[in-house]
Parts: C-alpha cells; structure tokens; sequence
C-alpha cells in the first residue's frame, strides 16, 4: 500500500529527528499533500492512525492539501486547475506550467520536551 510507506518514512523521520534532542517526543507532524500528487488523504490518516496506536501519546497528523495551481506565462495569471483543463481563465493561453499540486512532504513536525 502507497499510503503505509509514506507514514513508515514520515514517521521514521520524525523519530530521527526526535533522537537528535534528548527527551523529546514529536506532538505534530504537518504533511503537504498535492492534489495530484497520488496521495489519498483518509487512507494515509487511517495507516496513520493504525501505526501510532501503539503510542499512548501519539503525534496529531496535520495534512495540507494543495489543489493544482497553473502559472500563465502569457499574462503571469495563477489559477486553480480544474477538470484537467491547463489553458489560462484569463486569456485563454495553453499549456500553462504547473506551480504546485505535486507535493508529497513534511512541511513541519513540532517537539516537545
Ligand atoms: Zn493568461
């Protein structure tokens, strides 16, 4: 499953980053998931939630969704992509260049001591 080996390796990477500072434990983890980037937001909350039941007190997940954004090289227009349809609602220009949406990555993770 796509969505366990993401939160196996953000996970992994929390509790390094918790390792480098004696004591602490990770409370949040903020991940920024791309409209188009594959990812299915519940079930990457449910493998979530199944791995750090264990914890008895587990990190909160944060997810950020980013819908696709497309920038318009003609009139410089950013505009949300919907339908899969690239071409700029200002003046009608295509192919525009995607900006963001593909994201799939730790954004923040706040530690406690
Ligand atoms: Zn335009």
């Amino acid at each position: 499953m796509h969505e366990m080996s993401i939160v196996t390796s953000v996970l992994d990477t929390a509790h390094e980053e918790a390792a480098k500072h004696a004591g602490a434990r990770v409370t949040k983890i903020g991940l920024r998931i791309g409209e188009w980037s594959g990812v299915d937001r519940e079930s990457l909350q449910f493998c979530f939630d199944s791995m750090v039941a264990s914890d008895p007190n587990p990190p909160v997940l944060e997810i950020q969704y980013l819908p696709r954004q497309n920038l318009c090289g003609r009139c410089g227009e950013l505009f949300q992509v919907k339908d899969f349809d690239i071409a700029c609602p200002g003046c009608g220009f295509s192919p525009t260049e995607p900006v963001s949406g593909n994201e799939m990555d730790i954004a923040y993770l706040e530690l406690e001591e």
